[in-house]
């Protein structure tokens, strides 16, 4: 299930069902929908939403204009907007995302495609979001990286300089393989100097002290590590 709220404006109801009828597939149960730039913006402050798909050829108030006052207002600049555009909207596409919008897809789209396009703008928003927090939730892990705060659900883990650094480093790209030397030079330890070698020692004591949670770092053989959480 999808957490997330998403709000559609758009005028014509056959593509706001559409819309709707394949988040709800995708498993996005808090959907609402508005057929007016004005009722949008009202619907906006009403439903917070996490993301809005925005069409830009709207009656009254367009589509342009509402990016244009939700990005003015620090109370709603944040939100992701995706523009959903016709053919000859070109030159507006620029503008709105000169304003802030963060996509756009042009009319007609594919939903799966529309879906992905969700997908990346949110989870490019958590990813800043997180960076600048300096905080990570990966399932079970929580970390701090200003409070040097680590924890596997209720369980404080008491690591040092070094760990903390790579288990930091390694979360924040899930998936993604970091090579030894890549972690050493990417992680200055102050608790010692860290050697490729060492980061295989470090590896072997995170391990430890994540207990269960230790095989969501994956050892790559010959080239590094990565963290693939369950
Ligand atoms: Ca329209």
């Amino acid at each position: 299930m999808n957490r997330e709220k998403i709000l559609i404006i758009e005028d014509e109801e056959a593509i706001q069902e559409l819309i709707r009828y394949n988040l709800e597939r995708d498993g996005y149960t808090k959907i609402r929908g508005c057929e007016s730039g004005e009722l949008g913006l009202r619907a906006v402050r009403e439903f917070a939403p996490d993301l809005i798909l925005l069409d830009l050829m709207l009656p009254g108030i367009d589509g342009l204009t509402v990016c244009r006052r939700l990005k003015a207002d620090p109370a709603t600049e944040s939100i992701p907007i995706i523009m959903l555009t016709a053919r000859g909207e070109e030159a507006d596409i620029v503008v709105g995302l000169e304003m802030g919008a963060d996509d756009y897809l042009p009319k007609p789209f594919s939903p799966r495609v529309l879906v992905a396009r969700i997908h990346a703008v949110l989870r490019r928003r958590q990813v800043a979001a997180e960076a600048d927090e300096g905080t990570l939730r990966r399932g079970l892990l929580y970390m701090n990286r200003g409070t040097r705060e680590a924890r596997l659900g209720e369980k404080l883990l008491s690591l040092t300089y070094s760990e903390f650094e790579i288990l930091y480093l390694l979360a924040r790209r899930p998936g993604w393989v970091f090579t030894r030397n890549q972690i050493v030079n990417e992680v200055k330890g102050e608790d010692y100097p860290v050697t490729e070698r060492a980061v295989d020692v470090q590896m072997v004591n995170l391990r430890r002290k994540l207990g269960d949670y230790g095989e969501a770092i994956e050892t790559v053989r010959g080239v590094g590590y990565r963290f693939n959480p369950a």
